[in-house]
């Protein structure tokens, strides 16, 4: 085989964050032919703010080898099963953006379709969306309770759940998992970047006291800055803040308060939002704002005013810019974290980014002649997911009500991408959802519980008018429910329902009231009673 064809032998990463050390893990315990070294600097530091992520995580975590207990261990690590929103579709209300499925489908009638149809035909037949899914009333309860794939009748196989860490400690963790399988890693600060003269791919990196640092392949995890990817080779950057209005936040570490709560909570401020998350040893606390609307003052008396325990230090201020590098893959570069872009983290998504990158590095792994359609390839799905991500993260901030403060009234009434347009056009017409690409980072689950739960205007599929009464799974009956006959099948189920009912509340023989009334209660408290098992994490 000529050399160029050969996989490429030594990988450098630049930067010790979540991202160097992430994909330090992974290529270690997959690729163990190659050398991997990693430079970062003490000095410099980790932005050290990343620390609530979504259930994929786990199988990041997974392909690195880690040991689950030992993360959650060494990382002071809680179980989040969702994200509560407060004040988001306006003030006074919360949902909660629970990890998971949500009911029963019908066919292809989602759940979130029967309840639309449902709540037309009667408000008061309906619950708030969230009682429908476990994650969120488990969330409402602080219980916690893992899936149980083995039964895969029961909704508790349907549950999901992420982590949420404390950063650095993550970070070191990884370290010593990565190191252990024969890292090298390098302290220092790069100062220079030595380019091939002919081509540009990067020789090597010179260190500030003089060292040099070779390899084939360079994985950028320098952070914002970019200093491979941006600084070296130019790549630009493309900037999204005519629909994310924030470049800063504050962030402060507060003491523990019980109960510890398995989810992360963000709430909605003046000009911007707040985030809570809880870990073992502490709660991680962030004001996200738009600089341009709010002096750094106003949001520091705000956030310290709003923690529920004692400020463990004073606030750290970060500002970032929301958007995506250009190109993630440059030659012999490619970026991964932060050194390929910036979504702000209402919805956890930049580790998960992390993660994805590391993911088509493995499928990509490069020959010595770094062959073009892999890096076009690379890119195109970069993009592809940094765009999705945007969309979802916009969608929050288009689908509220909240007036009176100009960086609300600014998103609520922003253009937003056409993507996303055309998205809340289907949703508004027949509360459809399709996946467009394989790429797609939110289920449909996911939508629907933003959008409903921010309180947008979303009309049922038109095919649930065919759907009688009695088949809606929400306990709702119409005045005529009495000419609606059950088939032999349904009425068996019911029966069998009511029986059971029957023997867990000792209401003996039901008559057919009972049996409705039985069903009903079977149906609305199934969720109750699942919760009510589970154990509870304070
Ligand atoms: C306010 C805020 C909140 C966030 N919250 C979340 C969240 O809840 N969930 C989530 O998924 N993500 C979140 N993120 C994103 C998350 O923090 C990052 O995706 C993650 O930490 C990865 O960062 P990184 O490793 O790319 O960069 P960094 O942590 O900045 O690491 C960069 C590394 O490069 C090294 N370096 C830089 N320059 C040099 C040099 N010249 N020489 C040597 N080394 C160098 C540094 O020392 C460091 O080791 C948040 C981000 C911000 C800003």
């Amino acid at each position: 085989m000529a050399a160029a064809d050969q996989p490429v032998r030594k990988v450098t990463i630049i930067g010790g964050g979540t991202a160097g050390w992430m994909t330090a893990a992974v290529l270690s315990q997959w690729l163990t032919q190659i050398e991997i070294r990693l430079v970062e600097s003490e000095e410099i530091g980790i932005v050290g703010v990343g620390e609530a992520t979504i259930p994929h995580i786990r199988n990041l975590m997974a392909l690195a080898g880690v040991d689950p207990l030992k993360l959650i261990s060494e990382s002071k690590a809680t179980f989040k099963l969702g994200i509560q929103f407060v004040d988001w579709g306006a003030p006074g209300e919360t949902y909660v953006h629970g990890f998971g499925k949500i009911g029963r489908d019908m066919l292809w009638l989602h759940p979130h379709q029967l309840w639309l149809a449902a709540r037309e035909r009667d408000p008061s037949s309906v619950k708030h969306f969230d009682h429908y899914s476990l994650n969120c009333v488990a969330s409402g309860k602080n219980r916690f309770a893992f899936p149980d794939r083995s039964n895969p009748n029961s909704p508790m196989g349907d549950m999901d759940y992420a982590y949420q860490f404390d950063a650095s400690l993550v970070a070191r963790f990884l370290r010593s998992e990565s190191e252990a399988r024969g890292v090298e890693r390098i302290e220092g600060r790069v100062v220079d970047v030595i380019q091939n003269p002919e081509n540009g791919f990067v020789e090597r990196v010179r260190m500030a006291d003089g060292r040099e640092v070779e390899g084939d392949l360079f994985v950028d995890c320098s952070g914002m800055r970019g200093l491979l990817i941006g600084d070296a080779l130019g790549i630009g950057y493309e900037d999204w803040n005519k629909w994310l209005l924030c470049d800063r936040a504050q962030a402060v570490p507060s003491a523990s308060v019980e109960p510890l709560t398995p989810y992360t909570r963000v709430t909605a401020r003046k000009c911007g939002w707040q985030w809570r998350i809880p870990l073992q040893h502490r709660v991680g606390n962030g004001y996200v704002y738009a600089s341009d609307l709010i002096g750094d003052e106003e949001v520091r008396d705000a956030l310290l005013a709003n923690l529920d325990g004692e400020a463990l230090a004073e606030p750290r201020m970060v500002r970032f810019r929301p958007g995506r590098r250009l190109k993630s893959w440059d030659k012999n570069v490619i970026a991964i974290g932060l050194s390929s872009g910036f979504l702000e983290p209402l919805e956890s998504t930049s580790i998960h980014l992390i993660q994805t990158g590391i993911h088509r590095l493995l499928a990509m792994f490069p020959a010595q002649s770094f062959s073009a359609a892999d890096i076009d390839e690379y890119n195109r799905q970069a993009l592809f997911e940094y765009e999705d991500v945007r969309d979802f993260i916009v969608a929050h901030y288009k689908v509220t009500r909240r007036s009176g403060d100009p960086f609300w009234d600014h998103v609520r009434e922003m253009e937003v991408p056409d993507s996303l347009e055309e998205r809340f056009e289907l949703f508004r017409s027949s509360g459809r959802f399709f996946k467009r690409h394989a790429q797609e980072l939110f289920a449909e689950e996911s939508w629907v519980q933003i959008l409903i739960g921010q309180g947008f205007d979303m009309r049922p599929d038109p095919v649930t008018q065919f759907v009688p009464d009695h088949r809606f799974p929400w306990g709702y009956r119409r005045r005529d429910r009495g000419r609606c006959k059950p088939d032999a099948r349904s009425w068996r189920v019911r029966q069998a329902a009511a029986a059971q009912h029957a023997a867990r509340t000792g209401v003996g023989s039901p008559g057919k009231c009972q049996l409705h009334a039985a069903l009903r209660a079977r149906r609305d408290d199934t969720i109750e009673r699942l919760v009510a098992g589970m154990s509870q994490k304070d």
